[in-house]
């Protein structure tokens, strides 16, 4: 059992901040116990680890990125999606048969990832059953709690990364009922065939996880359509197979109806919102207010490697970009607020994890704590203001420790 002393700052709900300033936050077991201004009388003996003058903010959630495409980080970004995946990332991804390789990328991946200050992640690996259980075994000495999909691919990949249909679901059924990380990972409806889709869905349905994309890009949706006449819409063809339900994360949705954000919002799904990556592909706006109002639950998503950062952070301030170019578009439309923002990398995606993203008495003790810059301490100015700074304008060396379900992150 911790005490914590900090200025606290984190968004119970997405409309306003709670802010503490020379707070507490007791921990005990890695959860939050009690948070509040007088928890050294309250709890006298308990040891205080004491961070004064510094922000104490929840660690950051990152619900869709490509470990085995680190190595591209930043390559190929001029492209469109699909010609990118043809040129850049399955050659990439080929290369996860050879496990030393594996290792290299994923230990700089998870080094980066942490310094960033995320600390829930959901990886796609790539079609190899040893670099995904490679990278959840990595996850767990680092303490980075992670979800790791073994990507599911029978059909329209490159010769090394295509599966049979039976061997790719026999893996996946493995990976998913042996260790609590394993998630399902169609890569997309063109790379897998509906017998395949079928096969994962009956897993999804016993309760695992799932992770997919759905309509990145126009081009895209009409490849769909093309596969799948007999589908009422892209989202249908993962519905049919039993694919959406309360475990499901659908990265990107740029360009869902009407008709399938209300089968999002019936099933439960998560939506990772992922703006770099859009901005990157030039795929697309998508409308994130639209389905934070229609009470659709949203998070943020770096997606490495078409997004350029592996930078929750960074993501706040695109995710908010993104949303005043939408309204720049449309002059009707509102904008994403910062609280908003914070909120969707926070406690947005961590419910993915359980009762995660926020300081609230009984939640995971997932926690950052920044050091204000020279700047913000000479000018005097509040808490909040430090904390945009620190997104804005920040850099990762203001992280000086990070800590999930109470343990301390380790980068190296
Ligand atoms: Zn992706």
């Amino acid at each position: 059992m911790k005490l914590f002393k900090g200025n606290i700052i984190y968004t119970k709900n997405k409309e306003s901040f709670e802010i503490m300033e020379n707070g507490f936050i007791l921990e005990e077991n890695g959860h939050v116990q009690d948070i509040g201004l007088d928890l050294v009388e309250k709890y006298p003996e308990t040891e205080v680890v004491d961070y004064s003058g510094h922000l104490l903010i929840p660690g950051f959630v990152d619900l869709h990125f490509h470990a085995v495409q680190y190595g591209n980080l930043g390559i190929g970004l001029d492209e469109e999606l699909l010609d990118w995946l043809n040129t850049y990332t399955f050659k990439e991804e080929e290369k996860f048969s050879d496990l030393p390789y594996a290792e290299s990328i994923f230990k700089e991946a998870i080094k980066d990832i942490i310094q960033s200050g995320t600390t829930r992640i959901v990886f796609f690996s790539s079609i190899h059953e040893g670099a995904t259980r490679l990278l959840i075994d990595l996850c767990e000495k680092h303490n980075l709690s992670a979800y790791v999909g073994k990507v599911n691919m029978d059909r329209n990949a490159s010769e090394g990364l295509i599966e049979s249909p039976k061997a790719s679901y026999e893996i996946t059924k493995r990976l998913v009922e042996e260790t609590e990380q394993a998630i399902i990972t169609p890569r997309f409806v063109p790379s897998c065939t509906k017998d395949l889709m079928t096969s994962l869905g009956e897993l999804a349905q016993k309760g695992y996880p799932v992770q997919t994309h759905i309509s990145e890009t126009e081009n895209e949706i009409e490849w769909v359509k093309s596969l799948h006449p007999e589908a009422k819409n892209y989202l249908d063809v993962y519905d049919q197979c039993g694919l959406v339900t309360d475990r499901t994360i659908l990265a990107h949705c740029v360009f869902c109806t009407d008709d399938e954000k209300e089968v999002i919002k019936y099933r439960g799904a998560y939506v990772a919102h992922c703006p770099a990556a859009n901005f990157n592909l030039t795929s697309g706006i998508m409308n994130v207010k639209d389905y934070i109002n229609k009470g659709i639950k949203v998070g943020l998503g770096t997606d490495v490697g078409a997004g350029n950062t592996p930078s929750i952070r960074n993501i706040i301030v695109e995710s908010i970009k993104m949303s005043k170019v939408n309204q720049m578009m449309h002059r009707d439309k509102d904008v994403l607020s910062f609280s908003e923002a914070f909120y969707l990398a926070t406690k947005g995606g961590g419910s993915y994890f359980g009762n995660v993203g926020s300081f609230e008495v009984g939640y995971e003790f997932d926690l950052l704590v920044i050091k204000p810059d020279d700047l913000s301490l000479s000018r005097g100015i509040n808490c909040l203001e430090q904390l945009q700074r620190f997104v804005y304008a920040g850099h990762n060396d203001m992280i000086i420790e990070s800590y999930c379900q109470g343990k301390k992150l380790k980068a190296y």
